[in-house]
């Protein structure tokens, strides 16, 4: 995904900086997962790199098309989603920003997600925030600011990020990925502003059924014993991809549940589930739903920190009370 969609405030703030002679050598980009700050760098990087003469980025040229395939010499992007960032990738960035453009002028290195940098990695690019040559420009991603050394938030330029609104994130999936207007709606709903979310979804055939299924075990498991729940947690334990969408599932659940009971006029998530939600809300109450909420919200919390997955899930599904079908 390369469109910039919702965040062209800070482009232009950043581009802003750039044409008055402020550069800053280190940006530190935060918001929530996926809403779009490793897609506002890059754009960034294109139209640092852009040989067309109009400021933002022409999407065309020769330097653009390298940077969105990742093929230009003076742009360096690492990007590895649930990976750590080793020393020795630091290092080896550091060696190449050591090193004048080769084309333009200005090396730009991008690096995603920091807070997945070892202590050691992120000291050693401390080395590059203190000093950092006149031509480098380096953007830092993070989820969240209190898993930074605060040695590198203090040296860097923040720009902080929101989710969009639904109908931007609707709009968007409509006009420039062509998804289907009623799926596009779910979808915006589904993802709280998520854009990243909403397109990694649409793209991913399979993850609307998965989905499906997800929802069905909640009712089923409200339903079943304590065996049934811990087989279903080891289960799911062991499927990373399918544990972190069924706990956002989860989440968004609870939270609908919780907002019927209570009724506010907030715009439920689920919204191809209004029937079941209105159907479940009437067998809990409202401290239960919101004890759900703040259970899942806690095991996703606990699970970011590496906790054993297993352990987690069964202690919050043993938590979840037996309703009688
Ligand atoms: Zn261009």
């Amino acid at each position: 995904m390369s469109a910039l969609v919702g965040h062209e405030w800070a482009l232009q703030l950043l581009l802003n900086g750039w044409r008055a002679g402020r550069v800053s050598h280190a940006t530190l980009i935060l918001g929530p997962p996926n809403i779009g700050k490793t897609t506002l760098a890059r754009v960034f990087a294109q139209a640092l790199q852009c040989t067309a003469p109009t400021p933002t980025p022409c999407g065309v040229c020769s330097s653009c098309r390298r940077v969105i395939t990742g093929n230009h010499p003076d742009v360096r992007i690492l990007d590895t989603p649930g990976e750590t960032i080793r020393i020795d990738q630091v290092r080896e960035l550091q060696q190449e920003l050591a090193l004048l453009p080769y084309e333009g002028r200005w090396r730009v290195a991008i690096l995603s997600e920091f807070e997945r940098a070892t202590p050691e990695a992120a000291n050693a690019l401390l080395k590059t925030l203190e000093e950092p040559p006149s031509y480098v420009a380096l953007l830092l991603t993070a989820n969240h600011i209190d898993r930074l050394l605060p040695t590198i938030v203090s040296r860097c330029q923040l720009l902080w990020l929101r989710p969009l609104t639904i109908s931007q994130v609707q709009q968007a999936l409509i006009s420039q990925w062509g998804v289907e207007p009623s799926l596009a709606e779910l979808l915006a709903h589904l993802s709280g502003g998520r854009i990243g979310w909403a397109v990694s979804t649409f793209q991913d055939r399979e993850a609307l059924a998965r989905r499906e299924e997800s929802l069905e075990q909640i009712s089923n498991l409200l339903g079943q014993s304590r065996v049934y729940r811990l087989a279903y947690a080891a289960a799911l334990s062991r499927n990373p991809k399918l544990l972190e969408e069924t706990l956002m599932l989860w989440s968004s659940w609870w939270h609908d549940i919780l907002l019927l009971k209570s009724g506010t006029q907030v715009p439920l998530c689920n919204i191809d589930q209004t029937e079941h939600l209105h159907e479940q809300a009437q067998h809990v109450t409202l401290d239960q739903a919101r004890r759900m909420l703040e259970q899942v919200e806690f095991v996703i919390q606990c699970l970011e920190q590496n906790v054993n997955a297993r352990l987690a899930i069964e202690v919050l599904l043993l938590s979840w009370p037996r309703l009688e079908g």
